[in-house]
């Protein structure tokens, strides 16, 4: 049952009066809770209560973090239709996307679990002692990593599960060590608060500490402000805007002890297509990007929101049918009346540019909250003349650029600001000319795809989910898999500490 309350600790709690709903984008009308913004006193308590609890966490074991964090997946589960049919009604997602994401979610939860019932994770070294050494005795040092602090989560909206309340950065960091105070977000607050009570009922299943984990209510910046600024918060996980993103990195870099945000924000993805692909295979690569473009009504961050051909024979062609098929996929809903008001201005910022040509969009009546996918294309030239066309319109959009030669199709990626993926589509034919394409691209992206599509993001050890600024704020690290755990902890050594007082996993 959902109260509209938020989870300070285990109690729930509405001191405030400000209350937002959330709204059903399919039926366009708002949801019947009202959700009650945390006050300055609730945030102040819960970031309260997770320094404390931190003090006992960050020293339970890995297999009892591990039961945890099971236990959360099996009260996921437990949820059931009532989780799926509160998500449907927050996001206008279709309820077979609800059940994917929600297996996404469990399957994190538990990759986590696995990961830390093994000290392997904590990427130990040891540096024997070498007393006799010459002309000094080298010390024994011993390291491992520990865990920040409490760490602050923005849900994503996009991703009202996989990346929220018991998303990604929420399993990482608490499987790390890190107690979580998680930002609802406005949008799917419901869902949020459901998922927050099979957290809290884990955690009261397994013995974890009061102030674990926190679900803080809010919209209008308030909440999230004061969070990120509280002395007491070490960290920071955000998936969203690249204005969100970067005004929560420059918050905490001004406070007075700055701790870092580990922000995951826009990309619009370069697919690169090289000329055998278009000469081979046209039809089937636009059939192929019309359905990665539309995924999702084109709201992920993997989207593939800019494609690179050099203008040839075939590619006038390729375009038009990539346009057409785009829009003969039936237009879905938006997560959102604010997210489909983003897609029409930014898709109008992007299409309003001198030489941009709008080659196909959907015309006439769709669903109020629906979009009407688009494609565009411009040439090369006045594509690296105008840095505007670069802008993210998150949704089933995308820009084709037309460049002249390879040459020019270098200075396009070469343009580009830092991506999550680059994709390069070719045909044996087209190696020799991939090498240039190939060092363009890797200095631009966190991830390379060959021959598919940047949409779908596997979780695993080897995945990149990151990249250069603006994709994200530290390239060094990755959203996605089980490596993420890796910003939430910092090194730790230990010089000539007595055997028996390291901890065991610096033992052997
Ligand atoms: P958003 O505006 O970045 O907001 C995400 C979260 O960050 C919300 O909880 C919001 O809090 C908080 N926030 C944002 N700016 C803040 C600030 N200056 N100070 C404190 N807190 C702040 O993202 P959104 O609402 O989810 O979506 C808006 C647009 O972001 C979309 O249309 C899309 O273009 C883009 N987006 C991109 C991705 C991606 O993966 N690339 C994913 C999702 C969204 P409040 O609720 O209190 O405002």
């Amino acid at each position: 049952m959902i109260t509209g309350k938020n989870y300070i600790g285990n109690q729930l709690s509405a001191k405030g009066t400000t209350t937002h709903k959330t709204i059903n984008p399919q039926l366009n009308e708002e949801n019947p809770t009202p959700f009650f913004q945390a006050t300055l006193e609730e945030v102040d308590q819960a970031v309260e209560l997770a320094d404390k609890a931190f003090k006992t966490y960050r020293k339970v074991s890995g297999a009892k973090r591990a039961a945890f964090l099971n236990a959360i997946a099996d009260e996921i589960l437990a949820l059931d239709n009532e989780l799926i049919r509160m998500y449907v009604s927050e996001s206008g997602l279709p309820e077979g996307r609800a059940m994917g994401e929600r297996g996404r979610t469990v399957g994190q939860l538990r990759a986590f679990a696995d990961l830390i019932s093994s000290e392997d994770w904590r990427n130990r070294t040891i540096d024997e002692a070498i007393p006799n050494r010459e002309p000094l005795p080298k010390s024994d040092i011993r390291k491992t990593s520990i865990p920040l602090g409490p760490v602050v989560v923005f849900a994503a909206s996009n991703f009202p599960l996989a990346f929220s309340t018991a998303g990604g950065d929420t399993a990482s960091a608490l499987a790390s060590g890190c107690p979580v105070i998680v930002k609802s977000h406005a949008m799917h607050s419901g869902t949020g608060e459901l998922v927050a009570s099979a957290i809290i009922k884990a955690a009261e299943k397994t013995g974890m500490p009061n102030g674990v984990f926190s679900n803080i209510t809010g919209s209008g910046r308030v909440v999230g402000t004061a969070l990120v600024k509280h002395p007491k918060v070490k960290a920071v996980g955000f998936t969203g805007s690249i204005a969100g993103g970067r005004a929560l990195y420059n918050l905490a870099a001004q406070r007075e002890e700055p701790i870092p945000v580990f922000a995951e924000m826009g990309s619009i993805n370069p697919v690169v297509i090289m000329p055998n692909v278009l000469a081979k295979k046209a039809e089937e690569t636009a059939s192929t990007y019309a359905g990665s473009i539309t995924l999702g009504t084109g709201q992920f961050c993997t989207n593939p929101g800019l494609i690179l051909t050099i203008d040839g024979e075939n590619t006038t062609t390729f375009i038009s049918d990539l346009a057409q098929k785009t829009i003969d996929i039936a237009p879905q809903c938006m997560l959102h009346p604010n997210i489909k008001e983003g897609y029409e201005s930014n898709g109008e910022i992007v299409a309003s540019q001198k030489g941009v040509e709008v080659v196909k969009q959907i015309e006439g009546e769709i669903g109020e909250n629906y979009a009407a996918s688009k494609i565009c294309a411009v040439s090369g030239e006045d594509f690296l003349a105008n840095p505007k066309m670069h802008t993210e319109v998150f949704g089933p959009f995308s820009l084709v650029v037309k460049a002249k030669d390879q040459q020019e199709l270098i200075q396009v990626i070469d343009s580009l600001e830092g991506q999550l993926t680059g994709t390069v589509l070719a045909e044996k034919e087209d190696f020799e000319d991939l090498h240039n394409v190939v060092d363009s691209l890797q200095a631009k992206v966190g991830r390379i795809i060959f021959n598919g599509v940047p949409t779908g993001v596997e979780v695993c050890e080897s995945m990149t989910h990151g990249g250069p600024y603006p994709a994200s704020t530290d390239s060094r690290f990755t959203a996605v898999g089980v490596g993420s755990i890796k910003r939430w902890v910092r090194p730790f050594s230990y010089q000539d500490w007595p055997f028996e007082l390291l901890p065991e996993e610096l033992k052997s």
